[in-house]
């Protein structure tokens, strides 16, 4: 008999978020069902709850940043046990066989990875996410949560935190090595730890500098407001790697212009329209043009023993249900420090 939890649901572009009841399958052999305590709001839940990709079939349950407990167990599970603090993260599955697979990646599986939400599993049923009291995954799609974080904090680092740790391990952030992160939200002030974490000398990118004691709290050696022209001409040809958060469109040829010889800009963020990149802003200084999405579930795993390690987490705003439609519009207005975290108990 499937269980019956709570949720918050979209129904459409243009509603508000509201609250309904889903169910959640029986566990099977390799499922591990868990009490979603908290929930993480990505700014890509409100891209998808607001159609903003042109993909979302409603209704949809969003939440990809989750953390809880394992309070049951399927009768062939052997890598949790109930009482459990673990956590899922954008994806629940994958095809297992593809070379993707195959090397960890399972989020560029060639099949496509089943989503945690707005997503058709592979028996055919909708999938929906953690702004909801339970969840039901097989284990090889779930982490542990190491004790060092706890669980609030740690909630976020599951998109958020993964989207960050790839792309600075695959392009090498570290010591000498000159890291700029563009937008200091919820992916950016991660971002900002980990890069700092990892050794590499950061610089903040924001809109203006209200957040600057923040950012140097959270671990930037340098702080630019990119409102203020001069910030361009000061920093032309100064990173190795620029790692752009941001989630509306940009003038991107601007912050290319920022890479030194050899440079990389990665593109995280999601906007809603595509990104223009002149030919020159590239072939000056041989620079790259990349993106990156999240990481595979072994490199989550590492990303958050290195996080326990170093004692991050990320800074949140712990929000009840009935805060979480405001939530969204402070998102999009910039307006958060530096990520709302739904507390599914008031669900
Ligand atoms: P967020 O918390 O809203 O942070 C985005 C930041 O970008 C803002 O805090 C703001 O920083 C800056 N920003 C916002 N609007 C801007 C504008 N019009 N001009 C310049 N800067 C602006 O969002 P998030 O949750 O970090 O997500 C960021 C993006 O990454 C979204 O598009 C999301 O869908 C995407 N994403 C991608 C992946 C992936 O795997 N690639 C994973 C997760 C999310 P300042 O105030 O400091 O300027
Ligand atoms: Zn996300
Ligand atoms: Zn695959």
């Amino acid at each position: 008999m499937p269980t019956t939890v709570n949720a918050y649901i979209a129904t459409a572009a243009d509603q508000p978020l509201e609250a309904t009841t889903i169910q959640r399958r029986d566990p099977k052999p390799h499922d591990v069902v868990i009490d979603i305590a908290y929930a993480g709001i990505c700014h890509s839940d409100i891209h998808t709850a607001r159609s903003e990709w042109g993909r979302t079939a409603f209704p949809v349950v969003p939440g990809h940043e989750i953390a809880g407990l394992v309070s049951a167990v399927g009768s062939e599970v052997t890598r949790y046990q109930v009482g459990d603090r673990v956590g899922v993260g954008c994806f629940v599955d994958s095809c297992r066989e593809c070379d993707a697979c195959k090397q960890g990646e399972e989020q560029y599986c060639e099949r496509g990875m089943t989503g945690t939400y707005n997503a058709v599993d592979r028996d055919g049923e909708p999938t929906h996410g953690g702004y909801s009291t339970a969840i039901v995954v097989d284990e090889n799609y779930v982490c542990g949560i190491p004790e060092g974080i706890d669980l609030d904090v740690a909630a976020p680092l599951l998109c958020a935190g993964i989207t960050l740790y790839s792309p600075l391990r695959h392009w090498q952030a570290g010591p000498g090595k000159k890291v700029a992160i563009i937008g200091l939200g919820g992916l950016g002030h991660v971002g900002v730890k980990i890069a700092h974490a990892m050794g590499a000398e950061v610089t903040v990118l924001s809109q203006s500098l209200k957040k600057m004691e923040d950012g140097h709290r959270l671990g930037a050696d340098h702080y630019y407001a990119t409102s203020d022209p001069d910030t361009f001409t000061a920093l032309r040809n100064e990173f190795d790697l620029i790692i752009n958060t941001v989630s509306a469109n940009l003038d991107i040829k601007q912050y290319l212009s920022l890479l030194a010889i050899n440079g990389t800009l990665v593109e995280l963020g999601l906007p809603e329209h595509p990104i223009e990149v002149p030919a020159f802003a590239v072939t000056a200084n041989r620079r790259s043009f990349a993106g990156s999405m999240i990481g595979g579930i072994a490199e989550t795993q590492e990303m958050l023993e290195f996080c326990a390690e170093h004692g991050i987490g990320s800074e949140i705003e712990v929000i009840g249900a009935d805060k979480i439609n405001e939530a969204y519009d402070r998102v999009v207005a910039s307006d958060v420090r530096y990520r709302f975290v739904i507390d599914t108990a008031t669900l």
